[in-house]
């Protein structure tokens, strides 16, 4: 389980933008921005539509679905 650091190949650190008190990342398939922290983005990530499930399948284990709620903003 090497899977620490993976996001960064599909989130952007943006670092300190004004108006928030963390550092951001950007999702690299859509304009979602969240706190630069791996948990935040594969919060995104998993329910990013613009990303396949391949995708994911990949980043997370054949095992993976995406959550049938949506978590967005
Ligand atoms: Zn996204």
């Amino acid at each position: 389980m090497t899977k620490v650091g993976k996001i960064w190949e599909h989130f952007t650190k943006l670092g300190v933008i004004e108006g928030y008190k963390q550092e951001r990342a950007k999702c690299n398939r859509c304009p979602f921005t969240c706190a630069s922290t791996v948990l935040r983005c594969e919060e995104h990530f998993k329910v990013c539509t613009n990303t396949s499930i391949e995708i994911l399948k990949e980043y997370f284990g054949e095992e993976f679905e995406r959550p049938r709620f949506n978590v967005f903003g």
